[in-house]
């Protein structure tokens, strides 16, 4: 596509996007999955689940179709959906929130982090601290609200910051702390000290938290604490989250914000101009997810936990050193082992050496790091395990 200028053109730039022509690329999930699908490769790139999630979450679904739930939705959501929001914060993190006023239904969380940081942030001189490598859409919504994204490194292994680095990044410059627990790319699921810091930070430079917990529910040795529930956190943080992961419904785009709210308002009064609202027969069938017995939720983190270790064994064998994630969908591993030394090379060629797509972790990394990630590979582990354990066998040949 050749250049358009206004904010599609610095969406694309902020994210690193925009070609030397001035032509604009797609993002590196739609580029990897049209590769796989090009060279009938495997996809371990692209994070989505090859297998449905709950039946009675998609006849929920159908049966919404079948009553007519087909017209424009209330602007915050469904009550119902609302209201197992509210259930579930409550029921996992001891949360209490009105359902009326400190929740709102999004069209995924990619909205409700563009809604989010469109409506907190206020152009140039405002500041947003993320941790890298982050999700793409982090630089480029930053980009849209003309804000500056200031970095904090996470390390090969274990991708925990460095305290001392992120002390350095929040200033009073900085609005927002974008935080995503359990990480994508990464699967680090940051420590109690990490958090206690972050919240420290927030209130010393009176900045507010947003924490993107997609991956709420696929974490593997201990149960995922959100901020919110942290001392002096709720009033200064919202919460993101969405059904994509933990029902299987990528597609489906059903996703919330939660928080005091003065803050979910001001959420609001974006995300109407967004989408305005979205999905109607999918709210009912999440909320009837996020009611769902205990012995599901434990069923997908012990399943993605067995599917991640299949994963890590397949590369090791490969010749791969690997990083074991404590969360997400996501394992990364380190291709200089096999004497590479440009992992974006190394996934451009892998479909025709074994026939398996991975996505480079430099895509999600600012140009000035981009070395510190040079040999890093993003594979994703949500996929059937005969598929899991076809792309081992392929890696092998890499041995
Ligand atoms: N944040 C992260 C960290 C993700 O990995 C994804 C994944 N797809 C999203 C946000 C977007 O979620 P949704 O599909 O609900 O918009
Ligand atoms: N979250 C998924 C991933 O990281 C895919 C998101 C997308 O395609 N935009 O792979």
């Amino acid at each position: 596509m050749r250049q358009i200028p206004g904010a599609w053109h610095r969406a694309a730039s902020g994210a690193g996007l925009v070609g030397p022509d001035g032509s604009i690329r797609p993002t590196i999930f739609a580029e990897m999955s049209a590769l796989a699908a090009r060279t009938g490769a495997i996809n371990l790139g692209q994070g989505f689940p090859d297998e449905d999630g709950p039946a009675e979450v998609l006849e929920a679904a159908c049966a919404a179709i079948a009553d007519g739930g087909n017209q424009y939705p209330p602007g915050r959501g469904i009550p119902d959906l609302l209201l197992a929001v509210a259930e579930h914060q409550e029921r996992f993190y001891g949360l209490r929130l009105d359902p009326e006023r400190e929740a709102l239904v999004t069209a995924g969380a990619t909205e409700a982090l563009a809604a989010t940081l469109l409506a907190l942030l206020d152009g140039a001189g405002d500041e947003v601290v993320v941790f890298e490598p982050y999700y793409d859409a982090y630089a480029a919504i930053a980009a849209l609200a003309g804000a500056r994204l200031v970095t904090v490194p996470l390390r090969w292994p274990d991708f925990q910051p460095d305290l001392d680095e992120l002390r350095a990044a929040v200033s009073e410059r900085t609005r927002v702390i974008l935080v995503n627990d359990p990480h994508n790319p990464t699967g680090a699921v940051f420590t109690a000290e990490v958090r206690d810091e972050l919240v420290r930070l927030a209130e010393d430079r009176d900045a507010i938290l947003v924490t993107d917990e997609v991956y709420e529910h696929l974490v593997f040795d201990r149960p995922h604490v959100p901020l919110a529930t942290l001392p002096g956190a709720w009033e200064r943080t919202l919460t993101i989250s969405s059904g994509g992961k933990t029902f299987s419904t990528t597609g489906w785009k059903i996703g919330w914000v939660t928080g005091p709210a003065p803050l979910v308002d001001a959420v609001l009064a974006v995300k109407q101009f967004l989408t305005y609202v979205n999905g109607s027969p999918f709210q009912p069938a999440i909320a009837t997810g996020l009611r769902l017995g205990d012995e599901f939720f434990h069923g997908i983190a012990g399943t993605l936990r067995a599917k991640r270790d299949l994963l890590g064994e397949g590369l090791r064998a490969a010749g791969f050193a690997v990083s074991t994630p404590a969360g997400s969908y996501f394992t990364v591993a380190d291709a200089a082992a096999l004497g590479t030394t440009d992992a974006a090379a190394f996934c451009r060629d892998l479909p025709e050496r074994a026939g398996v797509v991975a996505i480079p972790l430099t895509a999600f990394t600012t140009d000035a790091r981009r070395s510190d990630y040079a040999t890093l590979v993003r594979f994703a582990a949500c996929k059937r395990v005969d598929v899991l354990e076809d792309a081992a066998s392929r890696l092998a040949a890499l041995a």
